[in-house]
């Protein structure tokens, strides 16, 4: 049993950006988390009929790429492994049953009035707790009902369908990414077809 808080940080990742990594270092920095997984979520459904997602294995090695050398931090499988639809819950449950209690779920504003809408919504607000990030466009409100906190970052106006629309248009990209992740594009063609 371990009483350390852990820090669940889920996405699409496609790509993991700088704003991406900038938001988990500030999760990790204020709520004193020992360690924060960024969980890749396997089929985002919420997402997936309106839009190819790149293969997990890619998402999960680019996530893998741009937190490399940061301490703390940590890419997470989970739902990877599971399988079918991702919900955090599950992975909270798994969580559970290694002995961390009370995971904080981490997301940012542009999520916040949509924590009702998830998997088993009742469960996970018993089960977990949630940090709510600021996010430029997204007022940073608290849902009700959670045991949340608002954490203000510098707010980096990244996100990765900006990214995917850039690199679809051969334009530049290489200051919204992790270098490792900018390597990774030029071994891999992810996102030229798409627009
Ligand atoms: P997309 O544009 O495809 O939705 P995204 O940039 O929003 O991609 P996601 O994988 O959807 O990235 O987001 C994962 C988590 O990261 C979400 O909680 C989202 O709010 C948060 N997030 C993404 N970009 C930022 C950012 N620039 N600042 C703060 N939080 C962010
Ligand atoms: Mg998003």
């Amino acid at each position: 049993m371990t009483s350390s808080p852990i820090g669940l940080f889920g996405g699409t990742f496609d790509p993991p950006h700088l704003g991406h990594v900038a938001a988990a270092k500030r999760c990790r920095d204020a709520l004193g988390l020992e360690r924060l997984l960024l969980v890749v979520a396997n089929d985002p459904w919420q997402k997936s009929p309106s839009r190819t997602i790149s293969p997990a294995s890619q998402r999960l090695a680019m996530v893998a790429l741009a937190i490399e050398g940061e301490q703390g931090l940590e890419v997470c499988d989970f739902e990877v492994a599971r399988g079918g639809e991702s919900y955090t819950i599950d992975t909270v449950e798994e969580l559970e049953a290694q002995g961390y209690r009370d995971p904080w779920i981490i997301v940012g504003s542009d999520l916040s009035a949509t924590m009702d809408t998830w998997e088993r919504a009742r469960d996970l607000q018993q089960h977990a707790r949630l940090a709510v990030l600021s996010r430029p466009g997204s007022p940073l409100e608290l849902p009700e009902g959670w045991r949340a906190v608002a954490l203000e970052s510098d707010e980096l106006d990244i996100s990765s369908s900006m990214i995917r629309q850039r690199l679809a248009q051969g334009a530049d990209v290489s200051e919204l990414l992790p270098e490792g992740v900018i390597r990774h594009l030029g071994d891999h063609d992810l996102y030229s077809g798409q627009g």
